[in-house]
Protein backbone atom coordinates (compact mmCIF):
# COMPACT_ATOMS: atom_id res chain seq x y z
CA UNK A 1 0.00 0.00 0.00
CA UNK A 2 2.97 2.08 0.92
CA UNK A 3 4.04 2.14 -2.73
CA UNK A 4 0.71 2.78 -4.13
CA UNK A 5 0.12 5.72 -2.15
CA UNK A 6 4.09 7.20 -2.94
CA UNK A 7 2.86 6.62 -6.42
CA UNK A 8 -0.19 8.47 -6.19
CA UNK A 9 1.26 11.55 -4.01
CA UNK A 10 4.38 12.34 -6.36
CA UNK A 11 1.98 12.07 -9.61
CA UNK A 12 -0.52 14.95 -7.69
CA UNK A 13 2.80 16.69 -6.59
CA UNK A 14 4.10 16.98 -10.23
CA UNK A 15 0.15 18.53 -11.31
CA UNK A 16 1.24 20.84 -8.97
CA UNK A 17 4.90 21.63 -9.93
CA UNK A 18 2.82 21.93 -13.75
CA UNK A 19 -0.34 24.10 -12.52
CA UNK A 20 1.94 26.48 -10.68
CA UNK A 21 5.00 27.11 -12.41
CA UNK A 22 8.36 29.25 -10.81
CA UNK A 23 6.63 28.95 -7.47
CA UNK A 24 9.28 27.43 -5.56
CA UNK A 25 8.12 28.32 -1.99
CA UNK A 26 5.05 26.84 -2.79
CA UNK A 27 6.01 23.77 -4.28
CA UNK A 28 8.50 23.35 -1.21
CA UNK A 29 5.52 23.51 1.20
CA UNK A 30 3.28 21.48 -0.81
CA UNK A 31 6.40 18.86 -0.97
CA UNK A 32 7.01 18.34 2.72
CA UNK A 33 3.22 17.63 3.29
CA UNK A 34 2.76 15.27 0.62
CA UNK A 35 5.74 13.47 1.84
CA UNK A 36 4.05 13.26 5.49
CA UNK A 37 1.09 12.20 4.12
CA UNK A 38 2.17 8.94 2.25
CA UNK A 39 0.96 6.58 5.48
CA UNK A 40 -2.24 8.41 5.28
CA UNK A 41 -3.03 7.45 2.32
CA UNK A 42 -1.73 4.07 2.30
CA UNK A 43 -4.29 3.42 5.62
CA UNK A 44 -7.23 5.04 3.93
CA UNK A 45 -7.19 4.58 0.15
CA UNK A 46 -10.18 5.98 -0.26
CA UNK A 47 -9.12 8.86 0.48
CA UNK A 48 -7.12 8.50 -3.13
CA UNK A 49 -10.28 8.55 -4.97
CA UNK A 50 -11.75 11.75 -3.11
CA UNK A 51 -10.05 14.48 -4.78
CA UNK A 52 -9.07 15.62 -1.27
CA UNK A 53 -5.18 16.27 -2.13
CA UNK A 54 -6.17 17.73 -5.15
CA UNK A 55 -8.62 20.36 -3.74
CA UNK A 56 -6.46 20.74 -1.14
CA UNK A 57 -3.92 22.49 -2.85
CA UNK A 58 -5.88 24.80 -5.07
CA UNK A 59 -6.92 27.91 -3.48
CA UNK A 60 -10.62 28.59 -2.68
CA UNK A 61 -9.92 31.79 -3.92
CA UNK A 62 -6.86 33.89 -4.96
CA UNK A 63 -6.96 37.80 -4.98
CA UNK A 64 -4.31 40.04 -6.43
CA UNK A 65 -4.79 43.75 -6.35
CA UNK A 66 -3.31 47.46 -7.11
CA UNK A 67 -2.43 49.50 -4.62
CA UNK A 68 -1.70 53.15 -5.56
CA UNK A 69 -0.63 55.68 -3.04
CA UNK A 70 1.04 59.13 -2.85
CA UNK A 71 4.55 59.32 -1.10
CA UNK A 72 5.70 61.90 1.15
CA UNK A 73 7.54 63.83 -2.08
CA UNK A 74 4.23 63.65 -3.90
CA UNK A 75 5.49 60.65 -6.13
CA UNK A 76 2.84 58.08 -7.08
CA UNK A 77 3.80 54.72 -5.95
CA UNK A 78 2.14 51.25 -6.82
CA UNK A 79 2.69 48.11 -4.96
CA UNK A 80 0.61 44.77 -5.36
CA UNK A 81 -1.77 43.49 -2.90
CA UNK A 82 -2.71 39.84 -2.28
CA UNK A 83 -5.08 37.27 -0.34
CA UNK A 84 -4.93 34.00 -0.73
CA UNK A 85 -8.04 32.58 0.50
CA UNK A 86 -7.23 28.71 1.18
CA UNK A 87 -9.07 26.29 2.84
CA UNK A 88 -12.42 27.57 5.11
CA UNK A 89 -13.28 23.89 6.11
CA UNK A 90 -13.28 24.36 9.39
CA UNK A 91 -13.81 27.38 10.05
CA UNK A 92 -13.37 31.57 8.42
CA UNK A 93 -9.82 31.96 5.98
CA UNK A 94 -7.43 33.08 9.14
CA UNK A 95 -4.00 34.10 8.42
CA UNK A 96 -1.07 37.06 8.77
CA UNK A 97 -0.40 39.85 6.34
CA UNK A 98 3.33 40.21 4.77
CA UNK A 99 4.52 43.61 3.51
CA UNK A 100 7.75 43.16 2.29
CA UNK A 101 9.77 43.42 -0.76
CA UNK A 102 10.21 39.74 -1.27
CA UNK A 103 6.16 38.80 -1.40
CA UNK A 104 4.84 37.38 -4.26
CA UNK A 105 2.47 35.21 -5.03
CA UNK A 106 5.08 32.16 -4.30
CA UNK A 107 5.18 33.43 -0.70
CA UNK A 108 1.67 34.28 -0.32
CA UNK A 109 0.52 30.58 -1.41
CA UNK A 110 3.34 28.62 0.45
CA UNK A 111 1.98 30.67 3.98
CA UNK A 112 -1.51 30.20 3.17
CA UNK A 113 -0.79 26.26 2.62
CA UNK A 114 0.88 26.31 6.09
CA UNK A 115 -1.97 27.94 7.69
CA UNK A 116 -4.29 25.39 6.84
CA UNK A 117 -2.55 22.65 8.68
CA UNK A 118 -1.16 24.94 11.43
CA UNK A 119 -4.35 26.51 12.26
CA UNK A 120 -6.32 23.11 12.70
CA UNK A 121 -3.01 21.92 14.84
CA UNK A 122 -4.49 24.90 17.57
CA UNK A 123 -7.94 23.00 17.73
CA UNK A 124 -9.54 26.45 17.50
CA UNK A 125 -11.97 27.13 14.45
CA UNK A 126 -9.93 28.31 11.65
CA UNK A 127 -9.08 27.72 8.05
CA UNK A 128 -6.35 28.99 6.40
CA UNK A 129 -5.52 32.13 4.39
CA UNK A 130 -2.71 35.02 4.07
CA UNK A 131 -1.82 37.96 2.25
CA UNK A 132 0.43 41.25 1.99
CA UNK A 133 2.23 43.36 -0.33
CA UNK A 134 5.28 43.98 -1.66
CA UNK A 135 5.44 47.32 -0.20
CA UNK A 136 8.87 47.76 1.99
CA UNK A 137 7.82 49.33 5.02
CA UNK A 138 11.64 50.39 5.92
CA UNK A 139 12.72 53.55 5.92
CA UNK A 140 9.13 55.13 5.29
CA UNK A 141 7.73 57.78 7.07
CA UNK A 142 4.30 56.77 9.54
CA UNK A 143 2.10 59.01 7.06
CA UNK A 144 3.43 56.86 4.22
CA UNK A 145 2.74 53.97 6.50
CA UNK A 146 -0.40 55.15 7.16
CA UNK A 147 -1.54 56.18 3.33
CA UNK A 148 -0.35 52.80 2.38
CA UNK A 149 -2.41 50.79 5.17
CA UNK A 150 -5.22 52.53 3.66
CA UNK A 151 -4.98 52.30 0.22
CA UNK A 152 -4.31 48.58 1.15
CA UNK A 153 -7.63 48.22 3.24
CA UNK A 154 -9.75 50.24 0.31
CA UNK A 155 -9.54 47.21 -1.59
CA UNK A 156 -9.09 44.30 0.96
CA UNK A 157 -12.06 45.46 2.98
CA UNK A 158 -14.35 44.18 0.14
CA UNK A 159 -13.21 40.29 0.69
CA UNK A 160 -13.24 39.86 4.34
CA UNK A 161 -15.48 39.89 7.72
CA UNK A 162 -15.87 38.65 11.00
CA UNK A 163 -17.19 35.29 9.74
CA UNK A 164 -15.31 35.74 6.28
CA UNK A 165 -11.86 36.04 6.43
CA UNK A 166 -10.23 37.13 9.65
CA UNK A 167 -6.63 38.61 8.53
CA UNK A 168 -3.37 39.76 11.20
CA UNK A 169 0.25 40.99 11.29
CA UNK A 170 2.95 38.68 10.02
CA UNK A 171 6.60 40.45 8.72
CA UNK A 172 5.94 43.70 8.19
CA UNK A 173 2.75 44.12 9.88
CA UNK A 174 2.36 45.25 13.42
CA UNK A 175 0.31 46.87 16.34
CA UNK A 176 0.97 50.07 14.34
CA UNK A 177 -0.39 48.66 10.65
CA UNK A 178 -2.69 46.80 11.88
CA UNK A 179 -4.11 50.13 13.48
CA UNK A 180 -4.68 51.90 10.66
CA UNK A 181 -5.98 48.96 9.02
CA UNK A 182 -8.58 48.33 11.36
CA UNK A 183 -9.27 52.53 11.25
CA UNK A 184 -9.83 52.14 7.36
CA UNK A 185 -12.18 49.06 7.39
CA UNK A 186 -13.98 50.78 10.44
CA UNK A 187 -14.95 54.16 8.17
CA UNK A 188 -15.68 51.73 4.92
CA UNK A 189 -18.23 50.12 6.35
CA UNK A 190 -19.70 52.86 9.16
CA UNK A 191 -20.16 50.38 11.16
CA UNK A 192 -17.79 48.46 14.34
CA UNK A 193 -16.72 44.87 13.43
CA UNK A 194 -14.01 43.91 15.99
CA UNK A 195 -13.78 40.57 15.35
CA UNK A 196 -12.22 41.38 11.37
CA UNK A 197 -8.89 41.78 11.98
CA UNK A 198 -6.54 40.54 15.00
CA UNK A 199 -3.63 41.56 16.41
CA UNK A 200 -5.67 45.27 17.30
CA UNK A 201 -4.55 47.24 20.18
CA UNK A 202 -5.69 46.48 23.60
CA UNK A 203 -7.70 49.84 23.84
CA UNK A 204 -10.09 49.18 21.07
CA UNK A 205 -10.35 45.23 21.12
CA UNK A 206 -7.32 42.92 20.45
CA UNK A 207 -6.44 40.42 23.29
CA UNK A 208 -3.30 40.74 25.78
CA UNK A 209 -0.97 38.21 25.65
CA UNK A 210 -1.24 38.12 21.51
CA UNK A 211 1.83 40.36 20.97
CA UNK A 212 3.99 37.56 23.17
CA UNK A 213 2.09 34.50 21.49
CA UNK A 214 3.78 32.92 18.87
CA UNK A 215 7.25 33.81 20.96
CA UNK A 216 5.95 32.69 23.84
CA UNK A 217 4.42 29.67 21.90
CA UNK A 218 7.44 28.85 20.24
CA UNK A 219 9.30 28.31 23.64
CA UNK A 220 6.28 26.56 25.61
CA UNK A 221 6.60 23.74 22.80
CA UNK A 222 9.74 23.07 22.72
CA UNK A 223 9.89 23.11 26.53
CA UNK A 224 7.42 19.77 25.85
CA UNK A 225 9.95 18.60 23.26
CA UNK A 226 13.09 19.04 25.81
CA UNK A 227 10.93 17.67 28.93
CA UNK A 228 9.73 14.32 26.82
CA UNK A 229 14.31 13.87 26.62
CA UNK A 230 15.16 14.70 30.69
CA UNK A 231 16.35 18.52 28.96
CA UNK A 232 15.24 22.21 29.73
CA UNK A 233 15.94 25.34 28.94
CA UNK A 234 17.20 26.30 32.24
CA UNK A 235 20.90 26.28 31.99
CA UNK A 236 20.89 25.56 27.98
CA UNK A 237 22.50 28.45 25.95
CA UNK A 238 20.01 29.39 22.85
CA UNK A 239 20.46 31.17 19.68
CA UNK A 240 17.73 32.84 18.29
CA UNK A 241 17.24 34.31 14.67
CA UNK A 242 15.39 37.58 13.86
CA UNK A 243 14.57 40.25 16.25
CA UNK A 244 11.12 41.25 15.44
CA UNK A 245 8.21 40.23 17.61
CA UNK A 246 8.48 36.68 17.28
CA UNK A 247 12.15 36.72 18.30
CA UNK A 248 11.74 39.17 21.16
CA UNK A 249 8.99 37.22 22.58
CA UNK A 250 11.02 33.94 22.64
CA UNK A 251 14.36 35.76 24.12
CA UNK A 252 11.98 36.97 26.88
CA UNK A 253 10.02 33.46 27.79
CA UNK A 254 13.68 31.14 27.41
CA UNK A 255 15.29 33.89 29.50
CA UNK A 256 12.58 33.69 31.88
CA UNK A 257 13.02 29.81 31.98
CA UNK A 258 16.73 30.42 32.75
CA UNK A 259 18.36 29.99 29.76
CA UNK A 260 20.93 32.10 28.12
CA UNK A 261 20.05 33.58 25.16
CA UNK A 262 23.70 34.77 23.43
CA UNK A 263 22.73 35.73 19.70
CA UNK A 264 20.28 37.41 17.70
CA UNK A 265 19.81 38.87 14.35
CA UNK A 266 18.39 41.17 11.64
CA UNK A 267 18.38 41.51 7.98
CA UNK A 268 22.31 43.29 8.02
CA UNK A 269 23.54 40.84 10.79
CA UNK A 270 23.83 39.36 13.88
CA UNK A 271 25.22 40.20 17.09
CA UNK A 272 26.55 37.94 19.70
CA UNK A 273 27.15 38.47 23.63
CA UNK A 274 28.55 35.51 25.79
CA UNK A 275 26.50 36.68 28.73
CA UNK A 276 23.40 36.74 27.31
CA UNK A 277 21.64 39.46 25.05
CA UNK A 278 20.24 42.51 26.94
CA UNK A 279 16.55 42.00 25.72
CA UNK A 280 15.95 46.22 26.64
CA UNK A 281 18.58 47.24 24.09
CA UNK A 282 17.06 45.00 21.59
CA UNK A 283 13.48 45.81 21.53
CA UNK A 284 14.43 49.99 21.96
CA UNK A 285 16.40 49.61 19.34
CA UNK A 286 13.92 47.32 17.08
CA UNK A 287 10.53 48.33 18.23
CA UNK A 288 10.47 52.06 19.52
CA UNK A 289 13.49 53.35 16.81
CA UNK A 290 13.40 50.65 14.19
CA UNK A 291 17.27 51.14 13.94
CA UNK A 292 19.51 48.08 12.99
CA UNK A 293 21.22 46.03 15.24
CA UNK A 294 24.58 46.82 14.58
CA UNK A 295 24.13 49.54 17.30
CA UNK A 296 23.39 47.39 20.04
CA UNK A 297 27.17 47.53 20.62
CA UNK A 298 26.98 51.23 21.09
CA UNK A 299 25.16 49.99 24.46
CA UNK A 300 27.05 46.97 25.13
CA UNK A 301 30.71 46.99 24.10
CA UNK A 302 31.36 43.76 25.44
CA UNK A 303 28.72 42.07 22.70
CA UNK A 304 30.28 41.51 18.71
CA UNK A 305 28.49 43.09 15.93
CA UNK A 306 28.89 40.49 12.48
CA UNK A 307 27.58 41.34 8.88
CA UNK A 308 25.46 38.97 7.34
CA UNK A 309 22.77 37.45 9.33
CA UNK A 310 23.55 33.80 7.87
CA UNK A 311 26.65 33.69 10.31
CA UNK A 312 23.94 32.76 13.40
CA UNK A 313 24.02 29.29 12.84
CA UNK A 314 27.84 29.27 13.29
CA UNK A 315 26.71 30.66 17.10
CA UNK A 316 27.24 27.03 19.21
CA UNK A 317 24.55 26.79 21.08
CA UNK A 318 22.46 23.70 22.75
CA UNK A 319 18.79 25.06 21.24
CA UNK A 320 18.27 27.28 18.27
CA UNK A 321 14.93 29.03 17.43
CA UNK A 322 15.10 30.54 13.46
CA UNK A 323 12.54 33.19 14.37
CA UNK A 324 13.67 35.52 11.22
CA UNK A 325 11.83 34.40 7.71
CA UNK A 326 11.64 31.60 5.26
CA UNK A 327 14.66 29.15 4.50
CA UNK A 328 17.30 30.85 6.86
CA UNK A 329 18.84 27.23 7.75
CA UNK A 330 19.83 25.39 4.72
CA UNK A 331 21.54 22.16 4.67
CA UNK A 332 25.45 23.81 5.34
CA UNK A 333 24.11 26.01 8.10
CA UNK A 334 22.08 22.42 9.65
CA UNK A 335 25.51 20.76 9.25
CA UNK A 336 27.31 23.42 11.52
CA UNK A 337 24.78 23.12 14.14
CA UNK A 338 25.11 19.51 14.28
CA UNK A 339 28.06 19.43 14.40
CA UNK A 340 28.30 22.40 17.69
CA UNK A 341 26.41 19.74 19.21
CA UNK A 342 22.64 21.63 18.93
CA UNK A 343 20.15 19.27 20.87
CA UNK A 344 17.13 21.06 19.68
CA UNK A 345 15.49 23.18 16.80
CA UNK A 346 12.24 24.86 17.26
CA UNK A 347 10.86 26.85 14.39
CA UNK A 348 9.25 30.40 15.09
CA UNK A 349 9.37 31.27 11.71
CA UNK A 350 7.45 30.16 8.67
CA UNK A 351 9.28 27.49 7.27
CA UNK A 352 12.85 28.68 7.87
CA UNK A 353 14.66 25.25 7.59
CA UNK A 354 15.27 24.17 3.50
CA UNK A 355 13.84 20.37 3.15
CA UNK A 356 17.26 19.54 2.93
CA UNK A 357 18.25 21.18 6.64
CA UNK A 358 15.10 18.88 8.14
CA UNK A 359 16.54 15.76 6.85
CA UNK A 360 19.73 16.57 8.34
CA UNK A 361 18.55 17.52 12.05
CA UNK A 362 16.13 14.19 11.65
CA UNK A 363 19.16 12.00 10.18
CA UNK A 364 20.93 13.46 13.26
CA UNK A 365 18.61 12.67 16.23
CA UNK A 366 18.18 16.63 16.67
CA UNK A 367 14.62 17.36 18.08
CA UNK A 368 13.00 19.11 15.70
CA UNK A 369 9.67 21.37 16.31
CA UNK A 370 8.36 22.11 12.55
CA UNK A 371 6.63 25.38 12.41
CA UNK A 372 3.31 24.64 11.84
CA UNK A 373 3.33 23.14 15.36
CA UNK A 374 6.14 25.58 17.36
CA UNK A 375 4.59 28.86 15.59
CA UNK A 376 1.14 27.98 15.81
CA UNK A 377 0.33 30.23 19.43
CA UNK A 378 0.24 33.27 17.45
CA UNK A 379 -2.52 32.56 15.38
CA UNK A 380 -4.30 30.26 18.33
CA UNK A 381 -4.51 33.37 20.36
CA UNK A 382 -5.63 35.14 17.35
CA UNK A 383 -8.88 32.80 17.43
CA UNK A 384 -8.45 33.84 21.16
CA UNK A 385 -8.96 37.37 20.40
CA UNK A 386 -11.81 36.38 17.85
CA UNK A 387 -13.95 34.89 20.36
CA UNK A 388 -13.47 37.62 23.05
CA UNK A 389 -14.63 39.72 20.50
CA UNK A 390 -17.62 37.45 19.86
CA UNK A 391 -18.14 38.00 23.41
CA UNK A 392 -18.27 41.35 24.12
CA UNK A 393 -15.66 40.20 26.69
CA UNK A 394 -11.58 40.65 27.30
CA UNK A 395 -9.72 38.09 29.38
CA UNK A 396 -7.11 38.52 32.02
CA UNK A 397 -3.46 38.03 30.47
CA UNK A 398 -2.88 34.70 32.94
CA UNK A 399 -6.04 33.60 31.34
CA UNK A 400 -4.86 33.76 27.63
CA UNK A 401 -1.29 32.85 28.95
CA UNK A 402 -2.95 29.83 30.54
CA UNK A 403 -4.63 28.82 27.34
CA UNK A 404 -1.98 29.31 24.65
CA UNK A 405 0.28 27.23 27.15
CA UNK A 406 -2.33 24.37 27.19
CA UNK A 407 -2.68 25.10 23.60
CA UNK A 408 0.71 24.01 22.97
CA UNK A 409 1.03 21.14 25.01
CA UNK A 410 -1.60 19.43 22.90
CA UNK A 411 -0.40 20.53 19.99
CA UNK A 412 2.50 18.22 20.66
CA UNK A 413 0.72 15.44 22.05
CA UNK A 414 -1.48 15.33 19.03
CA UNK A 415 1.64 15.40 16.79
CA UNK A 416 3.71 12.80 18.75
CA UNK A 417 0.61 10.71 19.12
CA UNK A 418 -0.16 10.89 15.10
CA UNK A 419 3.38 10.16 14.65
CA UNK A 420 3.34 7.07 16.13
CA UNK A 421 -0.15 6.00 14.88
CA UNK A 422 1.30 6.46 11.26
CA UNK A 423 5.00 4.97 11.98
CA UNK A 424 7.18 7.42 12.66
CA UNK A 425 7.61 7.65 16.34
CA UNK A 426 9.36 10.65 17.42
CA UNK A 427 9.08 12.66 13.93
CA UNK A 428 7.29 15.65 14.48
CA UNK A 429 7.13 16.72 11.03
CA UNK A 430 5.36 13.80 10.31
CA UNK A 431 2.62 13.76 13.04
CA UNK A 432 1.98 17.48 12.77
CA UNK A 433 1.48 17.30 9.16
CA UNK A 434 -0.86 14.19 9.46
CA UNK A 435 -2.72 15.55 12.82
CA UNK A 436 -3.31 18.95 11.21
CA UNK A 437 -4.41 17.33 7.65
CA UNK A 438 -7.08 15.06 9.40
CA UNK A 439 -9.43 17.60 10.60
CA UNK A 440 -8.98 19.45 7.52
CA UNK A 441 -9.64 16.17 5.51
CA UNK A 442 -12.65 14.97 7.56
CA UNK A 443 -14.31 18.51 7.51
CA UNK A 444 -14.02 18.61 3.96
CA UNK A 445 -15.41 14.99 2.69
CA UNK A 446 -18.39 15.45 5.27
CA UNK A 447 -19.42 18.59 3.25
CA UNK A 448 -18.87 17.32 0.13
CA UNK A 449 -17.60 18.23 -2.81
CA UNK A 450 -16.50 21.68 -2.91
N1 LIG B 1 1.21 35.54 10.81
C1 LIG B 1 1.03 34.67 11.92
C2 LIG B 1 1.20 33.23 11.50
O1 LIG B 1 1.94 32.92 10.63
C3 LIG B 1 -0.27 34.92 12.67
C4 LIG B 1 -1.51 34.85 11.83
C5 LIG B 1 -2.78 35.24 12.59
O2 LIG B 1 -2.73 35.55 13.77
O3 LIG B 1 -3.81 35.21 11.95
O4 LIG B 1 0.65 32.32 12.05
Amino acid sequence: ELQVAREFVSQVYAQVKERNPHESEFHQAVKEIFLSLVPVFAKHPEYMKSGILERLVEPERMITFRVSWVDDLGNVQVNRGFRVQFNSAIGPFKGGLRFHPTVNSSIIKFLGFEQIFKNSLTGQPIGGGKGGSDFDPKGKSDAEIMRFCQCFMSELSRYIGPDTDVPAGDIGVGAREIGYLFGQYKKMQGSYHAGVLTGKGISYGGSLARTEATGYGTVYFVEEMLKDKGLQFHGSTVVISGSGNVSIYAIEKATQLGAKVVACSDSNGYIYDENGLNLDTVRRLKEVERKRLSEYVDAHPEAVYHEGSYGIWSVPCDIALPCATQNEIDEEAAKLLVKNNVKAVGEGANMPSTLEAIDVFLNNGILFGPAKAANAGGVAVSALEMAQNSARMPWTFEEVDAKLHEIMKNIYKNSIEAAEAYGAPGNLVVGANIAGFLKVADAMLTQGIL
